[in-house]
């Protein structure tokens, strides 16, 4: 596996896996890898001839007062993670060298970015899709692998992807749970033992709301609530949101099939997501 830290270097790289004919595959991440990351990683591995991941802290997705400065970085563990399940390329560039000292340029994603994470985020889209974009330049993959976790994330990428003419098949990919049902996240690190087991509360008021609408419950609202009920009565839980949207990430009133039960809460000072696409399974 080649460790790469300069556009130029990865440039000349792509460069000649293109002309070799091989397909290429793509993970941004911002590191702290986990076993959902590798999850993505080993589908490019299966599918793609060339895996790149990126590992890359993205400041201008995190807003003024958010973790971006004490976000988890162990670059020398993701390196062997990513070596074990069979990374070709790590790209892992340099603030500077993405941003430089005087970027003018950005990608903006209107309507789908009003929702959900855009909400209490601002202008959090618009550094993802803006660094996003840029990776997808230097990297050319054929195909590029995104976790169902961020939903948003994806929807919004995929409709980037459209809108700006990339030559990029988007592979969604499962979210993978720890055994008692937390999503995996590299922020989960930051909660405490007592925090850890509340945070369970996000994956047992899903599991319920799924439940309830099994059982013939349309009411977006009278789910929203049973779910923030139970979620208040963690103390250490502040809900962000909890909201349920149709594939434009605009609220709906009654639940249909592939809605997606989508979810922001604190548990204490960290802040997780979470969601369900309606008819989907739910996945460990
Ligand atoms: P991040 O490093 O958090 O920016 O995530 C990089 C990619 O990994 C994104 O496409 C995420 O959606 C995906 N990802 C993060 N956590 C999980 C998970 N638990 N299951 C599946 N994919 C994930």
């Amino acid at each position: 596996m080649e460790v790469i830290y300069k556009i130029s270097e990865i440039k000349k790289i792509i460069k000649q896996k293109k002309s070799e004919a091989k397909t290429i595959g793509f993970v941004p991440t911002m590191g702290a890898l986990h076993d959902g990351h590798l999850s993505l990683i080993k589908k490019s591995v299966d599918e793609a001839d060339y895996t790149v991941i990126s590992i890359f802290v993205n400041p201008i997705q995190f807003a003024i007062g958010e973790d971006y400065e004490k976000y988890p970085r162990d670059l020398k563990k993701d390196i062997k993670l990513a070596k074990s399940v069979g990374v070709d390329l790590l790209f892992a560039p340099d603030a500077f060298d993405i941003l430089g000292d005087n970027l003018l340029t950005y990608v903006d994603i209107n309507k789908l970015s009003d929702n959900l994470c855009g909400l209490n985020r601002q202008g959090h889209f618009r550094g993802v899709c803006t660094i996003v974009a840029k990776l997808f330049n230097i990297v050319e993959p054929n195909k590029a692998f995104f976790g169902k976790k961020d939903i948003q994330q994806l929807y919004i990428i995929k409709k980037m992807v459209q809108d700006l003419n990339f030559d990029i098949d988007i592979v969604p990919c499962p979210i993978l749970r720890e055994k008692d049902g937390l999503a995996m996240s590299s922020r989960n690190v930051y909660l405490s033992k007592d925090e850890r087991h509340d945070a369970l509360i996000i994956y047992k008021s899903i599991n319920n709301a799924i439940e309830i609408i099994n059982n013939g419950e349309t009411s977006s609202e009278i789910v929203i609530n049973k779910i923030k009920n139970m979620i208040n009565l963690k103390k250490s839980a502040k809900i962000d949101y909890v909201k349920i949207v149709n594939e434009n990430m605009e609220d709906i009133i009654k639940i249909s099939k592939h809605n997606i039960l989508a979810l922001a809460v604190y548990i204490g000072k960290t802040r997780l997501i979470d969601n369900h696409i309606i008819g989907e399974k739910l996945c460990y």
